[in-house]
């Protein structure tokens, strides 16, 4: 649809009594001075600048006496690119097909007319007519004998709605365009992120195997202080490396290419083995890092790597942002109706009111009260609630009695098949460490 400035003024009327053809022309196409009244309002109506005085009001009138005639007229327009805007119709147009079967063949010819249906009989039950020519808010039903104002303002109201849809109908169109470019855009760039990320991770790996076996003495005994020097890199190196796999799930997570290969999955096995690897952090900064799971096994069918992302994450985050020494934090997990939970809660700054949800948006930080550097991407937060969704749960945020947050994963449970797990016999508490 190519935007046209002028108004479309064309009118189709058709009726079989050419007396009344005449009579509504002599009112639409008066060739008379238009009142500036009615110049005023159409000018705030179409939103162009009227001239005033002199200039005629007029429509272009197309007249038919037959049903077969005014479809015919009304592809031709569409073809020459020169729609109608409104067409008056007779309901009643012996020897011919009646008006509602001309208006129902016009509608499917041209969704966009406005039509009036004009009777002079109650013949037709005017619901009747709504369900066979839809929309509902492009059809008018009148009785006959209809006064020349009537008309006059059917015609002045009908054009204008005709461009106003129009209108409508083209900024639409370029919205969708612009969305569509816009989804593209977004879809290359994420594409692009994401061959940057996997190109800078190649380098790194070889940077940190060059490191560990430089600090492992593999090339010869090294000085303490460049020792030092060389855990720092290799500190650096792996923030570099989170900060990279974050962009690179991110941008996967965004164009749809995150696979899962879900399998079925211990809880306590997945949390203990989590706790393990991050309790080393914990204990440098004098926390308390516990779990609190059931007695019996608890099976989800998740993907271990992703899931294991998701918990690990949120526990590190809580190791992050809890006080040394008396830190507290506390993983659990729990059953409930055929769905298993699992939080992580702390005793640190906590997330207040609606930074609940703001947190799991992409690079929203909230706590800026610790110490440099040791922010992440802010995305970390994002790529859970995806992980989360991807798996058919959720994920949200709780206020702990202690000022702290609690954050929680709801999974459904899965009771595995014996082939599945190789296990079963009943589970041993997993003691809290
Ligand atoms: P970041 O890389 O900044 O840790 P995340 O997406 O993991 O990004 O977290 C987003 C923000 O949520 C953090 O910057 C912090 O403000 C807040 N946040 C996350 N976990 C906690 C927590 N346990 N206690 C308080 N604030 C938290």
């Amino acid at each position: 649809m190519t935007l046209k400035k002028e108004l479309n003024r064309r009118i189709l009327l058709v009726d079989d009594e050419p007396k009344i053809l005449e009579e509504l022309k002599k009112v639409l196409a008066p060739n008379e001075i238009v009142g500036q009244k009615l110049k005023e309002l159409e000018g705030r109506l179409f939103g162009q600048s009227v001239q005033t005085g002199t200039a005629k009001r007029t429509y272009q009138i197309h007249c038919c006496h037959q049903g077969d005639e005014a479809i015919e007229a009304v592809q031709q327009a569409l073809d020459n690119e020169q729609p109608f805007a409104v067409a008056f119709l007779d309901v009643r147009m012996p020897p011919g097909p009646d008006g509602v079967w001309t208006a129902e063949h016009i509608r499917k010819i041209d969704p966009n007319v406005q039509i009036v249906m004009m009777t002079g009989y109650s013949d037709f039950d005017i619901s009747e007519i709504a369900r066979r020519v839809p929309p509902e808010d492009k059809l008018l039903y009148v009785q006959k004998p209809l006064h020349s104002q009537e008309i006059r303002q059917f015609a002045l109201a009908l054009t204008a709605k005709w461009q106003s849809d129009y209108l409508l109908g083209v900024q639409n169109e370029h919205l969708v365009e612009m969305n569509k470019k816009l989804t593209e855009h977004d879809r290359m760039k994420s594409e692009f992120v994401m061959t940057v990320s996997h190109e800078l991770r190649t380098p790194l790996t070889i940077f940190k195997n060059i490191l560990s076996n430089a600090m492992a003495g593999v090339m010869g005994k090294i000085p303490l202080k460049l020792q030092q020097n060389l855990e720092m890199a290799d500190e650096a190196i792996d923030r570099l490396a989170t900060i990279i796999d974050d962009f690179l799930d991110v941008s996967k997570l965004e164009v749809g290419k995150m696979k899962l290969y879900p399998e079925a999955l211990c809880l306590q096995q997945v949390i203990y083995e989590i706790v393990k690897m991050i309790r080393f952090v914990a204990e440098k900064k004098e926390i308390k890092l516990d779990m609190v799971l059931p007695i019996n096994y608890l099976y989800i069918r998740a993907d271990y790597d992703k899931i294991v992302r998701v918990i690990n994450n949120l526990i590190e985050n809580a190791v992050k942002y809890v006080p040394e020494k008396t830190g507290i934090i506390i993983v659990r997990a729990e059953e409930a109706d055929q769905q298993v939970i699992i939080s992580v809660e702390d005793n640190g700054p906590g997330i207040h009111g609606n930074d609940k949800e703001k947190v799991f948006d992409k690079f929203v930080q909230v706590e800026k009260h610790i110490g440099p550097g040791k922010h992440g991407t802010g995305l970390g937060l994002a790529i859970c609630k995806d992980l989360v969704h991807l798996h058919g749960g959720r994920i949200w945020i709780e206020d702990n009695d202690n000022g702290g947050a609690i954050f929680k994963i709801l999974l459904s449970k899965h009771t595995p098949q014996e082939t599945e797990t190789g296990e079963t016999e009943p589970a041993e508490q997993i003691a809290s460490a």
